[in-house]
């Protein structure tokens, strides 16, 4: 029998290399060997996108047409939509008698997005809603639903796994054996630069890569990606480990990488010609995946049937777990007696 895994991706914006790298293609392997739920969390999209529902809804088509073309195999992976699974959100509601408001707020995850959350808009009273603040205990939800065992996650998500756990064990004990207690798996999630040299890539910080970008965009972004600054002239020599094209050119695991450094050190090779080798070896990474995405963008249908076929199979599992949960909790009502 297969370990059931589950993860899960909110529908905020097209899938960019720090995704790729930094999940799916951890998702790629993990495929193999394990029951995988995989879902795109729309509902929880919404706790800060509740009034703008319509960047949801068009982000669902978008992300699950990445997703496959990244090389997710819908035979291998049970890709769902969370909003077609009710049984999670009653589940939430049960679980939200089970935690206490001042250990949701201890939860160092939520603590640092409030922090963020307050930082932006100053009231926290007003900025932060009960939806933003209870979304641990949806999670818990999403995790026990389908009986996941273990959770890809890194280090910094574990607190999230850790307040899962504790809501099970809370469950188990006042209502009798009933849910697993998920194990964290700890993946390596490399978080990927940003093309203006940031820390991170990410969609507001407009320094993103993405798997849908063509081979115009692309070749827009790298002529405008972060070099060493020092190097003026094309025979200057330089620093490869501060340019981001040369981060790139070692991310996407060109061939030539040595050549790249040593040209770069000893100034025979122009940041120009740099660039353009790039450019080059990025659209023919990103070529398969841009061929499956045009398939997929022609075959919407398609696309929607196997989001309706992974839905149905997670919503049998989880219909399961909510029946032996009510019956635990004595609101199953089958009978009166
Ligand atoms: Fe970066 Fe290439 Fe220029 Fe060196 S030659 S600084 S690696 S773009």
């Amino acid at each position: 029998m297969k370990k059931t895994i589950l993860t899960g991706i909110r529908p905020t914006g097209n899938l960019h290399l720090g995704h790729y790298f930094g999940a799916c293609q951890n998702w790629l392997k993990l495929q193999e060997d394990y029951d995988f739920y995989l879902e795109i969390a729309d509902v929880q999209a919404l706790t800060d996108n509740f009034d703008h529902p319509e960047k949801v809804r068009k982000n669902v088509k978008e992300i699950t047409i990445d997703i496959l073309s990244a090389g997710i195999d819908p035979n291998k992976v049970h890709l769902f939509l969370q909003s077609k699974i009710p049984e999670i959100a009653e589940l939430t509601v049960f679980y939200s008698n089970l935690v206490t408001i001042a250990r949701l707020y201890r939860n160092p995850t939520v603590k640092t997005e409030i922090a963020q959350k307050k930082a932006l808009f100053g009231n926290e009273g007003e900025s932060v809603t009960y939806g933003f603040v209870g979304y641990p205990v949806s999670q818990a939800a999403d995790i026990t639903a389908f009986r996941g065992e273990w959770i890809p996650v890194g280090e910094d998500q574990l607190p999230l796994i850790e307040q899962c756990r504790e809501i099970v064990r809370k469950f188990n004990h006042i209502y009798g054996k009933t849910l697993l207690e998920p194990e964290p798996l700890l993946s390596e999630t490399p978080r990927i630069k940003g093309l203006d040299g940031s820390e991170k890539m990410g969609k507001s910080l407009g320094n993103a890569i993405y798997l849908s970008d063509d081979e115009k965009t692309i070749h827009d972004k790298i002529m405008n990606a972060i070099t060493d600054p020092n190097k003026i002239k094309k025979d200057d020599p330089a620093n490869p480990d501060i340019c981001m094209v040369y981060y790139y050119h070692k991310l996407i695991k060109n061939e030539n990488i040595h050549t790249v450094c040593e040209e770069c050190k000893n100034g025979t090779r122009g940041c120009v010609q740099c660039k353009k080798e790039l450019i080059e070896k990025m659209n023919e990474f990103l070529e398969p995946i841009r061929e499956k995405r045009s398939y997929y963008l022609e075959h919407s249908e398609e696309v929607k049937e196997i989001l309706e076929k992974g839905s149905k199979e997670a919503r049998e599992k989880a219909k399961e777990v909510v029946k032996e949960v009510k019956e635990k909790m004595q609101i199953d009502y089958e009978n009166f007696d």
